[in-house]
């Protein structure tokens, strides 16, 4: 009770006005009463009146294991209870043993990680730690990319509506346009993705030797769950090596099995020199890493970096159970083909709903356009009442969101089942029937 909220559709997001012992938050929900959640399991939520809604958002694709996986739970409960922390004198046991196991589980020479406990954080230390190995302070970002909101990663991105009022910003970044194929301006071949990296190398061409690292989302997620194009990061790779340039892969949203390979960057067959991951690394604790090449990583040695809650066991404890847990139930599989039968599921709807425009993604990593009659994107205000209808019926669908508020950008637990994604279609093609 006491929630009230205020939409600032300008600014496509919606003003919590909580009671007086919170701060104002961002909220990713619009109602005039969304419910407070107390519990959840595999892809389903529950309120405190013990309504359930399946969740189509994975929380930000946060929750790609299912909420209060019970092996993450005990890994979690029996770490605290051994030894809950510990800083700066000793590692534990859990953080050696996670960085080992992510220098198996990530692709190609990655092999070191250092721990942190977001997702911005992680790029902060990627930014900081490709300035140390090159010696060099600009950086390269897409623009409609996102990064995250600390000062340096809010840097990186290039849409108005998050800079606005944050500025100056720290690091050096030029925004260059993205292989966003829709609004490309110019002739090329929307099939060939090496087209849009020249922008990259038409940008270093004024940077006079002094970029650190070009960064990038394998898929852009906020930006509307958008994948490049086949042949973009193959010349991005030859580009960064051909000005002895850091490529950084920002796979926080896209690592770990939600694309349907480990990580994002896997689809196009090349290796960053860092990688950026958090959101689903902890099953739910918070916790970021950042990894990158044993060359890399070197600089680290002589660079003052410290987080007091960065790798403390019980978070690393939770990130070591998180990835046998996809191992285990092989949820990599399992996104691909359960993102597989969503995709073609909306396909088959598509005829009768002609709101339905493009449809894309890979794994369970979706995003599906909503269009007026005129195919011009649907008006942010109608996707959040398609929004506010699926949570009367019992599904969170993340409908008003992407650049244009017009994307529903759907990743679920990996862990949802075939039922659910049927149940999500039904109540997407009722809330556009009542639209
Ligand atoms: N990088 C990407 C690609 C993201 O999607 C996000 C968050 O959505 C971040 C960084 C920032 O992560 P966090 O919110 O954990 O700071």
């Amino acid at each position: 009770g006491g929630i009230r909220f205020i939409s600032r559709l300008a600014e496509r997001s919606v003003m919590v006005e909580t009671d007086e012992s919170l701060m104002p938050a961002v909220s990713r929900f619009v109602g005039d009463e969304t419910p407070t959640i107390v519990e959840g399991t595999d892809a389903v939520l529950v309120d405190e009146d013990g309504n359930e809604y399946v969740d189509f958002f994975g929380q930000h694709a946060t929750m790609s294991h299912g909420y209060s996986h019970p092996k993450i739970v005990d890994a979690v409960v029996d770490q605290f209870e051994t030894l809950n922390f510990s800083a700066y004198d000793f590692p534990t046991e859990p953080s050696r043993k996670f960085a080992r196991r992510l220098a198996e589980f990530t692709p190609g020479e990655l092999e070191r990680a250092y721990f942190v406990n977001s997702g911005s954080e992680a790029v902060e230390v990627a930014l900081s730690l490709a300035r140390k190995k090159t010696g060099n302070h600009e950086f390269l970002a897409l623009g409609e990319a996102f990064h995250g909101r600390t000062l340096g990663a809010r840097s990186l991105v290039g849409w108005h509506g998050y800079r606005k009022n944050f500025g100056p910003f720290v690091p050096d970044v030029t925004h260059v346009p993205s292989h966003n194929c829709d609004d490309f301006p110019g002739d090329v071949d929307p099939e060939d993705g090496s087209e849009y990296a020249e922008l990259i190398e038409y940008a270093l061409k004024y940077q006079a030797g002094d970029v650190a690292a070009f960064i990038a989302e394998p898929m852009m997620g906020t930006a509307g769950n958008i994948p490049a194009p086949e042949g973009y990061f193959e010349r991005v790779r030859e580009i960064c090596d051909d000005h002895d340039i850091l490529f950084i892969a920002d796979e926080v949203i896209t690592g770990f099995g939600r694309t349907g390979e480990r990580f994002g960057i896997e689809h196009y067959g090349v290796e960053p020199d860092i990688m950026t991951t958090a959101k689903s690394l902890g099953g739910g604790m918070p916790i970021g890493a950042t990894i990158a090449t044993a060359d890399v990583a070197d600089a680290f040695e002589s660079m003052d970096y410290f987080s007091t809650f960065g790798g403390n066991p019980v978070a690393t404890a939770a990130g070591l159970a998180s990835v046998e847990v996809i191992e285990e139930e092989g949820l990599v599989d399992a996104a691909r083909e359960k993102g597989e039968y969503f995709v073609d599921r909306l396909h088959s709807i598509q005829a009768d709903y002609p709101e339905i425009g493009a449809v894309r993604g890979k794994g369970l990593f979706i995003g599906v356009d909503l269009v007026d009659s005129a195919g011009a994107p649907l008006p942010k205000e109608r996707s959040m009442e398609i929004r506010r209808q699926a949570l009367d019926r019992g599904v969170i669908l993340p409908a008003g969101q992407g650049w244009r508020g017009n994307t529903i950008r759907i990743s679920p637990p990996l862990t949802i089942s075939t039922d659910q994604i049927d149940l999500g279609i039904d109540v997407l093609c009722e809330c556009l029937d009542e639209i």
